[in-house]
């Protein structure tokens, strides 16, 4: 398998007219990929190492509403994300899909995407697959991380996230070697205000509400693909990477063209 770069997001974190400063790095094979699964489940490490190991973009709408929280030129809706953010509630379709939509060219980026926390509801994976079948833009899978809830709470729980270079630790799990610090740079390691308790089960709710519908959804489209989301974040990527290849097999996909 190959191991590409990500490129630094530019396009996608900060909107027009940002660019991305390096292009993506792919070897000609464009991957195209949703990820669903309840908070904590480890959607953005997988979307991470997707990214890495295929070269396709990591797309993750969180990171952009995040990222608002040090920006002042935001849009009144923007600006508005950030309360719903905090109370672990969903930022409304309509200004989802305003971000979205404002970010196309990523959707069109020639290494691939990831798109990771879009769509959470049926709404907005309509909106999707219409705005892809208008631009010509096939999706090859829907990966679908499965975790019991138990396991979700601790994950989510006990989180810590570098608030400079963003990476991410687990109080026990994978703990950093100087408490409250990060590994990589020496950063400050924060909870994140959606992962404390009062939050988590406000997301969890949210999620069980519309999670079964956008399921029903991507299996009707015939591109669900569950993957068990217990092991080691190596492990679930081998998994998703099986999954994906039983797929183009069976879709008898010429093999010269999709062996990564
Ligand atoms: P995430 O990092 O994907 O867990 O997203 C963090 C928060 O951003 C969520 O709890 C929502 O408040 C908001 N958010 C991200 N993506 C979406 C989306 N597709 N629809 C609605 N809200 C979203």
């Amino acid at each position: 398998m190959n191991t590409l770069n990500e490129n630094n997001r530019a396009a996608w974190l900060e909107g027009p007219p940002a660019r991305c400063s390096l292009p993506p790095k792919h070897d000609g094979l464009d991957w195209r990929f949703v990820l669903l699964g309840p908070p904590g489940v480890g959607k953005g490490t997988q979307a991470k190492l997707l990214s890495r190991r295929v070269g396709a973009c990591h797309l993750s709408t969180g990171d952009v509403f995040r990222a608002g929280r040090s920006r002042s030129d935001l849009t009144p809706a923007m600006a508005a994300t950030q309360d719903f953010m905090r109370k672990g509630h969903l930022v409304p379709d309509t200004i989802v899909w305003e971000m979205l939509r404002e970010r196309i060219g990523c959707l069109r980026c020639p290494g691939g995407f990831v798109l990771d926390g879009f769509p959470r509801t049926v709404a907005q994976a309509e909106s999707l697959e219409l705005l892809l079948e208008g631009e010509q833009i096939r999706l090859d899978a829907v990966l679908d991380y499965e975790l019991p809830v138990s396991e979700i709470v601790l994950r989510l729980s006990g989180r810590r996230t570098c608030e400079k270079c963003k990476a991410v630790f687990h109080v026990s799990s994978q703990a950093p070697r100087n408490e409250g610090v990060c590994d990589h740079c020496g950063g400050r390691l924060h909870q994140r205000e959606d992962d404390r308790p009062e939050s988590i089960a406000v997301r969890l709710e949210d999620y069980e509400r519309s999670n079964g519908s956008l399921i029903q959804f991507y299996r009707r489209s015939g591109l669900l693909t569950p993957v068990s989301a217990t092991g080691s974040p190596e492990e679930i990527f081998q998994r998703a990477r099986a999954a994906i290849w039983a797929r183009w097999n069976a879709r008898t996909c010429p093999a010269s063209a999709r062996a990564y």
